[in-house]
């Protein structure tokens, strides 16, 4: 077994590990990331949904009662997502849940954290589109929205718009780096300054170290590139400072198998889970009525059908986001796209809802399905259950893993679900432009890739595992910097919310490091300046 020190250990390299990574290799830490994922570049994105190359970077882990789509390579989630990117609205950070408290700790607002979102948009960077950007899926949502009185925007994003080829692949990974991915940024940045990136290194466990000046002891296993689920050695580094960042998936599983020898973590780790209350719904287009009502129109076959949809995420209406309006009834609806093989998201009328002659006859209108994702405010009450033996869950197969979450949507979360699934009808189905079928559960559980808040941080010990400073109570130099950090669904897609908090956690983490005897400079530019 190998055994190696360092000053600080990331664990995880999507947007919660990467960038305390580059921060504190800038000031002068010797950092080490360990990253379950293999290492991709452009050239290796296939652009392509075969098996053995989109499910080696990207894994659907199944829960009871709720389902997550995730990164798995070295930059995590950046590497496979849409890069929407969006602020969270300020009456987020005021929810109560149903808790009927504050959630967020009392520093933390939007105009408190609006500093590091503008930091993480200019070392994305992020891109103001226009609608010369918009897809023609977003325009079908923008017109219908306008016909409903509703406004519609385009939707900023993390793309070099002018390196964009609109080849509709940005989910498998960027060919061209038009996406801004972690690996052009914060990853090469922490590199330059000499931290030690370790593709497919999957941690096991943090423990207390014996030895002296390092807090954290951290197990790993190096898993076989070909098969995820066989290991080829394993070692320990011993670390004087260790952040998680995991993902909300992966980050309470390594400390739920932890706790016995960590003395203890506190009850709301693996509690308060979100899926940010997202909910998939599928408009099925008249397109007759597209023509005459919006007088939208497209070669016959050539949207939406598959894949030719447009740039991923270009529209979006914030019309419900009204800070006055009650908890639970605030939502954002955004045109997204799925590929192919996620057919089973419309539900065809009768019973069976998802095969039978109405399900085909559906499927047959494929290329007229718009799909639409709402954003609402759930409950956080996803729980995790038995930690697995090794790794976040139990590997099933290349991509497909057996989690071990829990979701019950409450009444309150379905009530916000209903609300938004109301709203879309209202803007879609306005004199006959469409069908709208929202997610059933009764075939696939809830789906999110956007999970949240299983380790938040927050002002009551009793519901929130860290502190404001994003370190887990009772456990000094050990801090959660991924979106299990985050307390609460945010209305919006969260990769920006989760960078912003992870850029404001560095300040502590620093704090910490100097505590054990590293010194480091705080007056680190942004990466590539
Ligand atoms: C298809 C898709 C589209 C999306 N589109 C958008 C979008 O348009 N806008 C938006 O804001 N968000 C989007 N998201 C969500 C966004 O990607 C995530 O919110 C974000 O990446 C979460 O950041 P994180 O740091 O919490 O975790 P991640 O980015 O998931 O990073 C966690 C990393 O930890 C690694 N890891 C896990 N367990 C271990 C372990 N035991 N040892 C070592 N490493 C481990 C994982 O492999 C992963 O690389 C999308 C996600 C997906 C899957």
């Amino acid at each position: 077994m190998t055994v190696q020190t360092t000053d600080v250990l990331v664990i995880g390299s999507g947007f919660g590990g990467a960038i305390p990574a580059y921060y504190l290799a800038a000031g002068g830490a010797r950092v080490t990331v360990l990253e379950r994922g293999p290492r991709a570049a452009a050239a290796d994105f296939t652009h392509s949904m075969r098996l053995g190359t989109y499910n080696k970077i990207v894994d659907v882990i199944q829960g009871d009662g709720v389902s997550v789509v995730a990164g798995n390579c070295v930059g995590g989630g950046s590497v496979v997502y849409f890069a929407a990117s969006l602020r969270a609205p300020s009456f987020v950070f005021e929810r109560h849940g149903s808790l009927g408290r504050r959630l967020w700790p009392a520093a933390l607002t939007r105009a408190a954290l609006d500093p590091w979102y503008d930091r993480v948009e200019e070392a994305l960077p992020v891109t103001r589109t226009d609608w010369p950007d918009v897809s023609y899926a977003g325009g079908v949502l923008a017109a219908a929205c306008r016909r409903a009185g509703h406004t519609c925007n385009p939707v900023p994003v993390a793309v070099d718009t002018s390196a964009c080829t609109n080849c509709n692949w940005m989910l498998s990974g960027c060919r061209f780096d038009a996406k801004r991915s972690l690996l052009l940024n914060y990853l090469p940045a922490a590199e330059a300054h000499g931290a030690d990136i370790r593709p497919l290194h999957e941690v096991q466990t943090v423990t207390p170290s014996p030895l002296s000046g390092h807090r954290y002891a951290v197990g790993y296993t190096v898993l076989d590139p070909d098969d995820y689920s066989c290991t080829s050695e394993a070692g320990v580094i011993h670390a004087r400072v260790v952040v998680l960042a995991a993902g909300a998936v992966g980050t309470p599983v390594i400390l739920q198998r932890s706790a016995l020898l960590l003395g203890g973590i506190p009850a709301a780790v693996g509690r308060y889970f979100s899926g940010n209350g997202d909910r998939v719904s599928v408009a099925d287009i008249v397109e007759d009525k597209a023509r005459s009502l919006l007088g939208l129109s497209r070669p016959d076959g050539s949207a939406y059908q598959g894949l030719p949809v447009g740039r991923p995420i270009t529209a979006a209406t914030y019309d419900h986001l009204d800070p006055t309006a009650p908890e639970y009834s605030r939502f954002t609806l955004q045109q997204i796209y799925f590929p192919p093989l996620t057919n089973l998201l419309a539900q065809a009328a009768g019973s069976p809802a998802w095969f039978g002659v109405e399900k085909r006859n559906m499927r047959a209108r494929w290329r007229s399905w718009l799909t639409l994702l709402a954003m609402t405010e759930d409950d956080n009450e996803g729980t995790f259950g038995v930690v697995p033996l090794t790794g976040g869950f139990t590997r099933l197969a290349p991509g497909l893993g057996q989690g071990t979450m829990t979701y019950r949507p409450t009444s309150r979360t379905r009530r916000a679900w209903d609300r938004a699934d109301t709203a879309l009808r209202d803007i879609l189905e306005k004199d006959g432009l469409s069908r709208v079928r929202p997610w059933s559960e009764d075939v696939a559980d809830t789906v999110t890739a956007h999970p949240l808040g299983s380790a938040r941080i927050g002002d009551d010990p009793a519901t929130s595992a860290l502190t404001d400073g994003h370190e887990l109570r009772g456990h000094s130099g050990l801090f959660v910097t991924d979106g299990a950090a985050v307390p609460t669904s945010l209305t919006v897609n969260p990769s920006l919310t989760i960078a912003a908090l992870a850029e404001r956690a560095v300040a502590t983490i620093v704090t910490r490091a100097a505590d054990t005897g590293v010194a480091l400079r705080r007056d680190v530019p942004l990466p590539g300046r």
